[in-house]
């Protein structure tokens, strides 16, 4: 009898339109790392001394491989071998695949304003830290009450605090050196107390900092929307320092899997959980450009951004599709989550279709 029951529930369910699996989203960026490295790999013109490669020969060894696949999986295995095979990803220009900012300035403030709202907005022109006029899909969901309290956001660059605004929202909102108080435990207050004693940028702390606390946090709270902002990307190219930039890269990449394995080892996220990840802007090109970005730097607008969770289709890496822009992540996110943010806010780019399959 119980097996009978279960065979028509079986076919029921194949039936009729699967139902939305996703109750949780985990959206991870990191500051203004190029498509180029994504899809390409380390890049052969930037492996020596100017660039701030050390030992180019050990670097060489870590990321340098013939094939392609094989170079850029050396670099972010966890992306190519996991994510893009189970998930997709978008912005390989050379695949016929555009992924770009739309907001005109190609640097971080306007990139995370149209990344999280869902529209460019001209009025947000610097990455002066002062609090966001625009409600983010994070605020918005949070104001849900579904998503009360089960709504977080962490960041290295002090200014994601004021982005996200979770002063206004509600939510826990922590950035740059500010010491995490919105849960405590040993780590944690290991983790707020290493940060201010180390460090060699005045706006962020090293990744390590956000990344641990917010895995702390996912762990105690069980957050519904966690949002990680990452950024030694950017500070390590702004410096020219390209091998720590490459290793921040893979760093990150390892961040996905931790992240990845703590959610498919934790009921209530297993199954239930989409990944996102992307880039608030691009740079310019090697052997200079890549140490820059911004209005100056016209292709520094390309980007990528990659989906893995139980209602994206497994269609791995998007070749001569229509392009997608920064603007489209906010809805499709909230699709994810079975909200309409294209319904509320008009100004927002469409969610992206082909990434959910109900
Ligand atoms: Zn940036």
């Amino acid at each position: 009898m119980i097996r009978l029951l279960a065979l028509l529930l079986s076919v029921c369910g194949f039936a009729a339109a699967q139902p939305r699996q996703t109750e949780n989203v985990i959206f991870v960026m990191t500051d203004g790392l190029r498509w180029q490295e994504v899809f390409r790999g380390i890049d052969p013109l930037l492996i020596n001394k100017e660039s701030g490669v050390g030992n180019p020969d050990a670097l060489r060894k870590l990321y340098w491989r013939e094939d392609l696949n094989e170079r850029r999986s050396a670099l972010m295995p966890f992306l190519w071998n996991t994510m893009v095979k189970n998930g997709q990803i978008y912005g390989n220009r050379d695949a016929g695949s555009d992924a770009y900012v739309t907001n005109g300035f190609n640097f971080s403030y306007p990139g995370y304003n149209e990344t999280l709202t869902g529209a460019p907005d001209a009025r947000v022109n610097s990455n002066e830290n002062i609090p966001n006029k625009n409600v983010t899909v994070l605020e918005w969901l949070h104001d849900k009450p579904a998503f009360k309290g089960k709504v977080a956001a962490f960041g290295a660059w002090d200014v994601i605090s004021a982005i996200t605004n979770g002063a206004r929202g509600g939510f826990p909102a922590n950035a740059g050196y500010d010491a995490f108080k919105a849960t405590t435990n040993p780590t944690i207050a290991l983790l707020n107390r290493l940060k201010v004693e180390t460090g060699v940028w005045d706006e962020e702390p090293f990744d390590a900092y956000p990344f641990y606390t917010a895995l702390e946090y996912m762990k105690a709270a069980k957050p519904r929307v966690l949002y990680i902002s990452l950024g030694e990307t950017d500070e390590w190219a702004h410096d020219g320092k390209y091998e720590l930039y490459l290793k921040s890269a893979h760093r990150v990449d390892d961040y996905l899997r931790v992240l990845w394995e703590t959610v498919q080892s934790t009921p209530g996220y297993r199954d239930h959980t989409t990944l996102i990840y992307s880039p608030d802007h691009g740079r310019g090109d090697a052997p200079e450009g890549w140490k820059h970005h911004g209005e100056k730097y016209p292709d520094s607008r390309y980007i990528w951004m990659a989906f893995m969770g139980p209602d994206t289709p497994a269609l791995g890496e998007r070749k001569n599709v229509p392009a997608v822009t920064q603007s489209q992540v906010a809805a499709t996110l909230a699709g994810l989550l079975g909200q309409d943010y294209n319904a509320a806010n008009a100004k927002a780019g469409q969610a992206i279709t082909d990434v959910r399959k109900h």
